[in-house]
């Protein structure tokens, strides 16, 4: 069998940490078993859905790394990749169901919708449609059109139970008179979710269907409409959602929520990439390379019971992506965080002094002009600490030592500590302050190595008078 899956975001806003998930289960699920992935964009929403949408959610799977075997930029057997361009080939079902009985016309209005929702509510039943229109008469249908009111379709909800074996879920059972009949096309003429998604998904010969464990209700709806156009279903797996530290649904008000917010404060794709995939299975010890997340895959990795999204995790994962993959590969992403003409050597070079000590590329904004200028701007806490005898002391001798053409750095702080009788913290805090004004960053002998000697006495001088 050719196993096939799909990514089928609509292009409503930009790519959510949790459709990014899923995305990822699909992509990893299709590389792992050498079988197809396909991206079907979702777009019959058509006040929401906005092309620029589809732009940015593309650019988003490519940076994360993904890719795909067919989809609206790539064209494939199965085309168009854009539902709203495959309007006419739903309509054929519809007709087929229209005419087979399985779905009827339906007349009431959104106010009639809503004052029925209500009534259940207020009997303290689930909302769920009454079936007002199942058997209208074709007189009363006239009467309907004569008022001007437009009919959206209903599917004919049969009573019976839904079963299916959910391949990560296990067996899951629903009612389907629990559903009532829900439209498949809008009185606007376009195809609802659950109808439109069966079609493709029969059509596309997909084999397995991943997506977030808020669709299990969805799934129930769409085997109803398998079976009633006598289509052969997919496998479904049903994954369970990335939650805020808070435990509901991570949402804007938890803070940065899209890929591209992720992008921008300079997380890498691979740490992205990897966090996401493995958050579910547990704390991680080490961090895996793409083709290792292929390899390793496996459905049970997105997880059970709760899956809680952890800044402090993924900026841990982002460091050590950081520190380990090549240079080379870091600063192609650190280009957006420097100024633009930097040159890709220095760039290496300053990335190789620091990368131990950010965990995101935007920290790079801390460091950079502290080693990329010749003067830096001491803060009032380094210079009063600069301004102790001891700390004068070893800045003077130091000092001396340069002027004097000297760099064997090392001896000169043995030499140093040996006349001052300072040592450790107390020797070389005073240098680091004064070559940096920072408390922390990169080792002092390599703050020492990549300085230039001229802007290294600078500084020292600079530190001596403050
Ligand atoms: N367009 C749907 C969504 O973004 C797709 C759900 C599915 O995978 O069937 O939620």
């Amino acid at each position: 069998m050719n196993l096939r899956v799909r990514f089928a975001p609509s292009p409503t806003g930009s790519l959510h940490l949790g459709n990014a998930r899923t995305a990822i289960f699909n992509w990893l699920f299709a590389r792992h078993h050498k079988g197809q992935f396909v991206l079907r964009i979702e777009d019959t929403d058509r006040e929401r859905s906005k092309p620029e949408y589809e732009v940015q959610l593309i650019e988003s799977l490519k940076w994360l790394g993904l890719d795909w075997d067919e989809g609206p930029d790539k064209g494939g057997p199965f085309g168009p990749y854009r539902q709203s361009e495959r309007l006419e080939i739903y309509q054929e079902y519809v007709q087929r169901l229209l005419k087979e009985g399985k779905a009827y016309y339906c007349y009431c209005s959104q106010e009639e919708l809503e004052a029925e929702r209500r009534q259940c509510l207020a009997k303290g039943i689930p909302p769920r449609y009454s079936g007002k229109c199942r058997e209208l008469t074709e007189r009363q249908r006239q009467q309907y059109e004569k008022e001007g009111r437009r009919p959206a379709i209903r599917f004919r909800v049969p009573d019976e139970v839904v079963e299916f074996e959910d391949l990560i879920k296990g067996k899951m059972r629903f009612y389907a008179g629990d559903i009532g009949d829900f439209i498949i096309v809008r009185s606007n003429g376009l195809p609802a979710y659950n109808f439109a998604v069966v079609i493709d998904d029969a059509f596309m010969q997909i084999t397995h269907v991943i997506r977030g464990e808020d669709h299990l209700a969805n799934t129930a709806c769409q085997l109803l409409l398998y079976e009633a156009l006598n289509l052969t279903p997919p496998k479904f797996a049903h994954h369970p959602l990335l939650l805020a530290p808070d435990r509901t649904k991570l949402s804007k008000r938890h803070g940065a929520v899209s890929v591209e917010e992720y992008k921008k404060e300079g997380f890498l794709p691979q740490a992205l990439l990897f966090y996401l995939t493995t958050l579910g299975s547990g704390a991680q010890k080490e961090i895996w390379d793409k083709d290792t997340l292929i390899e390793r895959f496996d459905l049970k990795m997105t997880g059970k019971g709760n899956v809680i999204f952890d800044r402090n995790q993924l900026l841990w994962v982002n460091r050590q992506f950081l520190r380990s993959l090549p240079i080379e590969t870091i600063a192609n992403y650190a280009k957006d965080f420097v100024p633009e003409k930097t040159d890709n050597k220095t760039l290496k070079d300053f990335l190789g002094l620091i990368r131990e000590n950010i965990a995101t590329l935007s920290e790079i904004s801390t460091f950079w002009p502290v080693f990329n200028q010749p003067e830096i701007n001491l803060s009032e806490e380094a210079i009063s600490t600069l301004k102790e005898e001891a700390a004068q002391m070893v800045i003077k001798l130091f000092y001396g030592a340069l002027e004097s053409g000297r760099s064997d750095y090392e001896s000169i702080l043995k030499e140093i500590q040996q006349k001052t009788g300072l040592k450790g913290r107390k020797l070389l805090f005073p240098l680091r302050l004064a070559l940096t004004s920072q408390k922390s960053g990169p080792q002092l002998h390599q703050i020492l190595e990549y300085l230039p000697r001229e802007w290294i006495k600078l500084r020292l001088k600079q530190a001596f008078f403050a």
